[in-house]
């Protein structure tokens, strides 16, 4: 219920502001710990039929020079100078026509050269289908994890990175400082994140969701590594956090996003080891562990056991 009213909030001013209005519940319940309040009465609850289909893709702006691309439920972000454009992740995988349909929106608002394609890591989700950057003469950028693991691959849809960035890049593009910043380990072992420190925002994938549990047993998962990972986005002076999947309602991300994510982490990290210590991993850790303060969030039905999971393999088997 409460996560389509999030969904319906994507779609028509009204019930965006009952999605803020329902978003800033969530993290008021979250605090007390108890479950998510309901729906005020007065709010339609409408049939999922009544849905209005989201367009299959869109762009948006997000400051003067920044804009993000959605295609599907996967995002990425570009940047707009005088001198090129940036732009990250070709979220074509399967799909070569969302690459396509990336460029031509990029082209409708600049006719700048495309210099760059910043991977944010190398699952293929987000950085398949790069062919017509590359062609349009953009360099390829990822961390130095990112191409050791991509060269032993060979995907066919995946374009080698052309430029490697271990601990920090810094570009300066057409006036528009733009710093490509490795934060640990996290959801993979070569997350670049992309800072840019006039607009104070932050393109962060996978490793920070929005409102959202971590995708199944969160495979390719560092642990304890992750949450370092945070508090070092933390420190970094952002205000708006671009995440690789729209938030509810397709909203950005926040710091107190990014914090609640640590909370999750640690309050299931916690509730792992307990069980982990009375012997009851995986399997009925996984069937019995509830986090009730996180249960609005995307996902948490379908993968919070899978999440399990993986915190049992670390405090049960050291893995
Ligand atoms: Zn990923």
């Amino acid at each position: 219920m409460l996560r389509f009213a999030l969904r319906v909030g994507f779609r028509t001013p009204c019930f965006y502001r009952l999605s803020l209005l329902v978003a800033m519940t969530v993290s008021v319940v979250a605090a007390s710990a108890q479950t998510p309040a309901p729906i005020p009465p007065s709010a339609p609850a409408p049939a999922p039929s009544a849905a209005v289909p989201v367009p299959p893709f869109a762009t948006t702006k997000v400051a003067d020079n920044v804009y993000v691309f959605r295609y599907g439920g996967h995002q990425s972000m570009f940047v707009v100078t005088p001198a090129g454009v940036l732009a990250t992740d070709p979220i074509a995988y399967q799909r070569p026509q969302a690459a396509q349909a990336y460029i031509d929106e990029i082209r409708k608002i600049t006719a700048a050269p495309i210099k760059y394609l910043v991977y944010s890591h190398h699952h293929y989700d987000h950085i398949a289908g790069g062919q017509p950057f590359k062609d349009a003469g953009a360099a390829v950028v990822a961390h130095r994890n990112a191409r050791t693991r991509l060269e032993a691959l060979k995907h066919p849809e995946v374009v080698l990175p052309d430029m490697i960035v271990d601990e920090r890049s810094t570009l300066d593009l057409g006036g528009t400082r733009i710093d490509l910043v490795f934060v640990g380990r996290n959801h993979s072992d070569n997350s670049l994140v992309v800072f840019l420190p006039r607009e104070k925002i932050l393109f962060a994938v996978d490793f920070i969701p929005i409102q959202a549990v971590m995708f199944r047993d969160m495979s390719d998962g560092y642990l304890p590594d992750w949450l370092d990972s945070i508090d070092r986005v933390l420190a970094l002076d952002w205000t708006t956090l671009i995440a690789g999947h729209p938030g509810p309602g397709g909203r950005m991300g926040t710091k107190d996003d990014a914090r609640a994510v640590r909370d999750y982490l640690t309050d299931l990290s916690n509730a792992t080891r307990e069980l982990a210590n009375q012997g009851k991993c995986y399997d009925e850790a996984m069937r019995t562990l509830k986090l009730p303060k996180y249960e609005s969030w995307s996902g948490y039905a379908q993968f919070l056991p899978g999440n399990v999971e993986r915190f049992c393999e670390y405090w049960a088997r050291g893995i």
